[in-house]
């Protein structure tokens, strides 16, 4: 079918492959409207440097000292292909799709020499590198309800940990991905992303990553030594079954119970092994909770957190090959609202306080008492 056979565009700096012209036409809009300029490489920025990493080749570091939140850099995707792409050709059809593809960017290297395991050779199948380089080192990211293989060449760069000092945002308006660093970062210390799911265990982990990227992870997590891998674990596995407990509290009503678990360990797991990319979800189930027990005051703060947190750190992604989140502008704004109903029931239960006259007050006492006294 005609509609199916995959279709070329090429945009600026951007080449897309997708089913049907119609998508074509949209991503084209897209990169019209986005005014595209090239990215700047990363060591243009004095915050960063690119340098050798012992084992691990080329790597880029903290030139100074990071505030967590922070924007790293940008880059602008080379490649948007179809993730169904693959199923629709022939496997030497789609090489060979590829292979064009990445000819017709201003810098094809940028792309070929993202390559780690292959290495080009004259007389080798043309696009097997291309097919290696996208199956290995593209992104996750969706595009008016289409997912995509986005190719990022300088974020493509950065290395993996387990516990990483960075996450990634993905914004659909223009085709492009920043980095942003996760937690504060020091002078000299690598920036890395997780190319696995968050909350992993040690060995589902470093199966994932032989099988996926073929290599041993050395992170500071996974080289700990058994002691601390065990305990990096215990504290995973806990965090699940914690979950479950959280969730058997609600159903029984029993919300003080389910707060105390959540505040006490859950929260201080989470945090010690960076299990999500921002608090923002857990301070808004925490203000949910508060407020369900009938505490306003501590759902006040906590929703006024997780909107401090959802909007540095809205839409990233922890996972270089999960989903994107769709865009959660909508939970923002419903955050926002929540936020305020809730502060402006806060500030009229004060002014209701503040105007209560010492007279009635003590009237309403009174009257208490006298009903206290009738019922007996
Ligand atoms: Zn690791």
């Amino acid at each position: 079918m005609l509609a199916h056979r995959p279709d070329f565009f090429s945009a600026v700096s951007v080449i897309l492959v997708t089913l049907d012209s119609s998508t074509t036409a949209g991503l084209a809009t897209i990169l019209d409207q986005a005014s595209i300029a090239q990215p700047a490489p990363p060591v243009d920025r004095p915050i960063l440097k690119i340098q050798d990493i012992p084992d691990k080749g080329l790597g880029i570091v903290a030139g100074q000292a990071i505030p967590r939140g922070t924007i790293l850099f940008r880059d602008q995707a080379r490649i948007l292909a179809d993730v169904r792409f693959p199923q629709h050709v022939r496997r030497a059809q789609g090489q060979t799709l590829l292979h064009k593809a990445a000819g017709r960017l201003p810098e094809p290297d940028d792309v070929r020499n993202l390559s780690r395991s292959i290495k080009a050779k004259p007389g080798e199948a043309r696009g097997l590198l291309e097919e290696n380089v996208l199956s290995t080192n593209s992104f996750a990211a969706t595009v008016d309800g289409i997912s995509y293989m986005a190719l990022f060449p300088e974020i493509a760069r950065i290395n993996h940990a387990c516990n990483p000092t960075a996450l990634t945002r993905f914004n659909d308006k223009d085709l492009t991905q920043q980095v942003i660093a996760f937690r504060d970062i020091k002078p000299g210390e690598e920036i890395t992303i997780s190319y696995t799911d968050f909350g992993l265990t040690h060995d589902a982990r470093q199966e994932t990553l032989k099988r996926r990227w073929g290599f041993e992870c050395t992170c500071d997590l996974c080289s700990g030594g058994p002691d601390a891998t065990a305990a990096s674990d215990a504290r995973r596995q806990r965090v699940t079954a914690l979950r479950a407990e959280v969730v058997a509290h609600l159903q029984k009503g029993a919300f003080d119970t389910a707060i105390a678990a959540y505040e006490g360990e859950l929260l201080r797991l989470v945090r010690t092994e960076h299990l999500a990319e921002h608090m923002g979800e857990h301070f808004e189930v925490l203000a949910r909770l508060h407020l369900a027990a009938g505490n306003r005051t501590a759902a006040v703060s906590y929703a006024q957190q997780a909107l401090a947190e959802l909007e540095t750190f809205e839409g990233v992604s922890g996972v270089r090959a999960g989903a994107v989140s769709e865009s959660s502008s909508g939970s923002i704004q419903e955050l926002r609202e929540f936020v305020k109903a809730l502060h402006g029931q806060e500030e009229r239960k004060k002014k209701r306080k503040q105007k209560k006259p010492k007279g009635e007050k003590k009237q309403v006492k009174k009257q208490k008492t006298a009903k206290k006294n009738g019922d007996k």
